[in-house]
């Protein structure tokens, strides 16, 4: 697979050398078709949405929900009202844990179960949810290979687990984790126990039905699925989202107001006040129909290709440590390497035209865990080729034989 023709900003050259972008995880590039949709919204829709009698309205309605029934079936949601336009993942996981937190449902003593390797933002929206109400966040710690510990994990269920919020996959490990046991076994001791997955750095990656998963919520940004900043998505189970109180209140999520009172929309209307970003959402849509045309089960073949390659090279190298498994990932690495600060060894390489991320990302209990301030991680997506793995393997031997 290569289509890097596809992604412009691929031709950058770093100094003398051409770009690898390894910082797919981070965010990803964006393709010709996702640049265009830009372009076209604000050349030949642009209105605002929903109230607007006129023709440049009617026509940026009807696209504006029409990305919705596109992320809707590339999600398999059942019905259009579960997907929410937000303004990305952290965003979403917020919705949740506020609404949960206005709605009284989160009581003192209740339980909320989060993962060692969970971003920031799928454990302080929690923490604040747990401050508010009095419940007890409880980490399930990792195996001594780094993955989920389900054992540890159902000890710690109980029937006052409320709330399961973890990622489908670790943005600093690259560990896929167990979903559907996680969920299933979330609902062993209390069937009414709510479950957030991140979908962060699964979404584009693995194909996703929400059906099939059985959680009742799903976030994803639109930067990292080849959308634009700004953009993202939740998804939450029809009967669970009628249920939860609106959270920002405003135009558009309301149905009457008067001073006496006021009554909401339907969903997802409900869940998404203001005037919401009417592009952003419509080329969100488009970029998920390019993964589509290309195939997400041939995306993840290509990425486990060049995951694993990646994997046999660095292994090679000496002092370098993979954290975690290195079958059972997603696609991407973090290493250590004892004696190397990772923010060096980043440098270097940014110097050679390879762009990867270094610290801790957005992860500090993971890191303190581990006893590490850091990693280097390398991550892809469908515009990296065998090619860039090879480029970043050399540039990875020459800078540690600078540091070491
Ligand atoms: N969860 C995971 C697993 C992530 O990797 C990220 C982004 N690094 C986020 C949540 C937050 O995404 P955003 O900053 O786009 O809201």
């Amino acid at each position: 697979m290569d289509l890097r023709t596809e992604f412009p900003i691929l031709d950058t050259r770093v100094g003398k050398r051409p770009l690898v972008y390894l910082d797919n995880a981070a965010t990803t590039q964006k393709p010709l078709s996702v640049l265009q949709a830009e372009q076209n919204y604000y050349q030949r829709l642009n209105s605002n949405i929903h109230r607007g009698a006129h023709y440049l309205s009617r026509l940026a309605t009807e696209a504006h929900e029409q990305a919705r029934s596109s992320v809707a079936q590339f999600l398999h949601a059942a019905s259009d009202k579960e997907i929410v336009f937000t303004s990305g993942c952290t965003a979403s996981i917020n919705l949740v844990a506020q609404t949960l937190a206005l709605s009284g449902m989160v009581c003192a003593g209740d339980e909320i179960v989060v993962t060692t390797d969970a971003h920031h933002s799928n454990i302080v929206p929690w923490q604040m949810l747990c401050q508010r109400s009095g419940a007890i966040l409880r980490p399930v710690p990792l195996t001594v290979e780094l993955t989920f510990d389900m054992e540890a994990y159902e000890a710690l269920l109980s029937p006052r687990t409320r709330i399961v919020a973890f990622p489908y996959i670790s943005n600093a490990l690259g560990v896929v984790n167990p979903v559907e046991k996680i969920i299933t076994a979330a609902r062993r001791n209390r069937p009414d126990t709510i479950v957030l997955v991140d979908g962060a750095q699964s979404t584009g990656h693995q194909l996703v039905d929400v059906q099939r998963l059985g959680a009742d919520f799903y976030a994803f940004s639109g930067h990292k699925v080849y959308g634009p900043t700004g953009t993202g998505i939740l998804w939450g189970r029809e009967s669970i989202l009628e249920t939860l109180p609106p959270w920002l209140g405003g135009g558009e999520m309301i149905r009457e107001v008067s001073f006496n009172g006021t009554t909401y929309n339907d969903l997802p209307f409900k869940y998404e006040a203001g005037t919401p970003n009417i592009c952003g959402n419509i080329v969100l849509a488009e970029a998920l129909k390019f993964t589509q045309a290309v195939g997400i089960p041939a995306i993840e073949e290509h990425e486990q290709q060049m995951t694993k390659a990646l994997c046999d090279g660095l292994e090679k190298l000496p002092g370098v440590r993979i954290l975690g498994p290195k079958t059972g990932r997603g696609a991407l690495v973090s290493i250590v390497v004892p004696g190397v600060h990772h923010y060096d060894l980043g440098t270097l390489l940014d110097q050679m035209g390879i762009a990867v991320r270094t610290g801790h990302h957005c992860c500090q209990p993971l890191m303190q865990a581990l006893g590490i301030t850091g990693t280097t991680r390398y991550s892809f997506s469908l515009c990296n080729t065998m090619e860039d793995v090879q480029l970043a393997l050399e540039a990875t031997e020459r800078a540690l034989a600078m540091l070491q």
